[in-house]
């Protein structure tokens, strides 16, 4: 059987002449919950649209556990649960209410609704709320409720847009831990705009610009690209920089205006012990040395800024 539970192929959906999504293509393993990041306008919804079987695109494919969801969009459907960026809530139902005719309408069996029901409001912190009607709840329990009516019928692929958006700070920190959770079981495809919630709760990411896949891979090597070989200095009685290019590892030297030093080095030669070594047997008073790490948002302006003026 595949582990393979959801495979894109060269997605691309155009509107009145210009393309929203551009050939994107990437495939989804079981239990990994993948970030798919962008800014406002990039194809994120479009994307998660044509993922979900509820926009056709006008080239590639979708195959959800290697179902292809134009020929069989029904049995392709079933096996995902869909958060939309505006839940999908009957306001004026009660918990219970709402998610037995969720269980319904994603094709949980009579019988078995009642078990479905409880079970998502487990997983999703909602049995006190049982009887509560969903427009008297808080919002960030009516996005629990959101997500308990996509995973419903516990289907093997979880889809989320903007799951956290509008949310207060707890009200995150929970639902994301939810999500998190939901990686376990499901592989989850989270749509966000927002950096450090990829970082918290996704495996793998994607960043989205204007249409394009402009990155694609673990979390790890974009951290990496964030730590990037760097480390800051601060030197009392600094040397010539000549003396810092000698220590094994060290490629360039920069002041900054602050009075530190910035120094490159060599991949995977990291030279901060040979730095602290040199810097106490010669003198240079050495006071601070740390890795200079780029913002997230550093990486991330630079991956989506290349054509932004354009
Ligand atoms: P995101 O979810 O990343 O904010 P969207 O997928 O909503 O981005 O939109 C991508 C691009 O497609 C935007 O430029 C948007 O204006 C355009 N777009 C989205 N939906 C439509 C539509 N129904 N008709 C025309 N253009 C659309």
């Amino acid at each position: 059987m595949t582990t393979l539970t959801v495979e894109a192929n060269n997605l691309t959906r155009i509107y009145g002449g210009r393309e929203a999504v551009s050939d994107v293509s990437f495939t989804l393993s079981k239990g990994e919950v993948l970030g798919f990041l962008g800014p406002n306008g990039a194809g994120k919804s479009t994307t998660m649209k044509m993922l979900t079987g509820n926009l056709a695109p006008s080239k590639g494919s979708v195959k959800i556990c290697g179902v292809d969801m134009i020929e069989n969009p029904k049995e392709a459907k079933a096996l995902i649960g869909y958060l939309p960026e505006t839940p999908p809530l009957y306001r004026e139902f009660t918990v219970d209410e709402f998610l037995a005719i969720a269980a319904r309408l994603h094709g949980v069996s009579g019988k078995h609704i009642k078990t479905a029901v409880q079970r998502a409001k487990e997983r999703c912190g909602l049995t006190e709320m049982s009887k509560r009607l969903i427009e008297n709840l808080s919002k960030g329990y009516q996005q629990r409720v959101g997500i308990a009516q996509a995973i419903i019928h516990n289907p093997m692929v979880v889809i989320l847009d903007e799951p956290t958006v509008g949310l207060d700070p707890i009200q995150i920190r929970d639902i994301r831990a939810l999500i998190k959770e939901l990686g376990g079981e499901h592989s989850v495809i989270l749509s966000t705009h927002i950096l450090p919630e990829v970082e918290m709760v996704c495996d793998h990411v994607q960043i989205i610009d204007k249409g394009k896949l402009v990155f694609n891979g673990s979390i790890d090597i974009l951290k990496q690209q964030r730590h990037g070989n760097k480390l800051l200095i601060g030197l009392a009685k600094p040397p010539a920089n000549d003396e810092l290019l000698k220590v094994p590892g060290v490629e360039a030297v920069e002041a900054l205006p602050n009075g530190l030093l910035r120094v490159r080095y060599t991949a995977g030669k990291a030279p901060a012990e040979a730095l602290v070594q040199a810097a106490v047997s010669k003198g240079w008073g050495l006071h601070q040395i740390n890795p200079d790490q780029t913002s997230l948002e550093d990486v991330f302006v630079q991956l989506t800024y290349q054509d932004a003026a354009a």
